[in-house]
């Protein structure tokens, strides 16, 4: 595999940061209308605790991420979504109130991610060039819908090892695989109440990085991509933080990874694939 600038793999770190009103969705999901406040509170800690403690590790290694925001989340937490792109990082389309796209209507799922991104683009000035779906779910018109608004990428897939392009008709969208193995929210996501969803119990952080370190690891010797997905709620408490560094500082000593936000990817990939 050839990356730009004669790299040997690529590693990709992004978040998702749901803040409290993907834990509201799961409220509703149970028939539960009350918004119960420490539930929700679990999610503030994202922009409040979390965010600042990541932006601080990821400049300490001078490495450029990626935050999908939904734009319900982003206009409560304005000066967060700010000091995000100031501090250079990627800010990509989360849909506007983290509704499922595969329970929407076509003009639902338009409205939605038009929402989004009108509110993201008032804050950064930029219109953001790639999305990832909430609740991990498409529909049927999602990739025409990115396409159609002129989106480059998607992040949303589990279909390669490696970034591909999806045609839809004349148009094409960049789609940049995830994985469940490469998902904070699958060790350490936990919650008390309602007692239906994410009661498995919190992993232990030096076993994940156990994993993460060995997925990279086997990528990086196969020269493939590594994309991390995060949830700052999830990794920016202390020592999930303090794992993230070692892991960083683990493949920064690698020699030739490319350390590239999705935009910069799903571009280099764009190209390569009219060559
Ligand atoms: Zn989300």
């Amino acid at each position: 595999m050839e990356w730009a600038n004669g790299a040997k793999a690529v590693a990709c770190f992004t978040f998702d940061l749901d803040a409290e009103i993907s834990w509201r969705n799961i409220l509703r999901r149970h028939g539960i209308e009350r918004d119960n406040p420490v539930v929700l509170s679990q999610g503030e800690y994202g922009p409040n605790s979390a965010v600042p403690r990541i932006l601080k590790l990821l400049e300490k290694y001078d490495v450029k991420s990626c935050f999908f925001i939904p734009g319900e989340v982003a206009e409560k937490y304005p000066e967060v979504v700010g000091e995000i792109h100031d501090a250079g990082h990627e800010v990509g389309n989360h849909g506007y109130s983290h509704r499922n796209p595969a329970r929407c209507t076509l003009e639902e799922e338009r409205e939605e991610l038009l929402m989004g991104e009108r509110i993201l683009k008032g804050i950064t000035g930029e219109t953001p060039k790639g999305y990832r779906a909430p609740a991990a779910d498409l529909s049927a018109n999602t990739h025409s819908l990115l396409a159609e608004n002129g989106l480059t990428y998607d992040s949303t897939m589990m279909g390669n090892d490696l970034p591909y392009v999806i045609k839809i008709g004349s148009k094409e969208i960049v789609e940049l695989p995830i994985r469940w193995l490469l998902d904070d929210w699958v060790y350490f996501g936990f919650n008390y109440f309602p007692p239906l969803e994410y009661q498995s119990g919190i992993s232990n952080h030096r076993k994940v990085l156990e994993i993460w370190s060995d997925e990279f690891d086997a990528i990086y010797t196969e020269g493939l991509y590594f994309m991390l997905v995060m949830h700052p709620q999830l990794m920016g408490v202390p020592s999930r933080a303090k794992m993230l560094d070692d892991l960083i500082g683990h493949m920064k000593g690698k020699e030739g990874v490319w350390f590239a936000t999705p935009f910069e990817l799903s571009s280099y990939w764009k190209e390569r694939a009219r060559k």
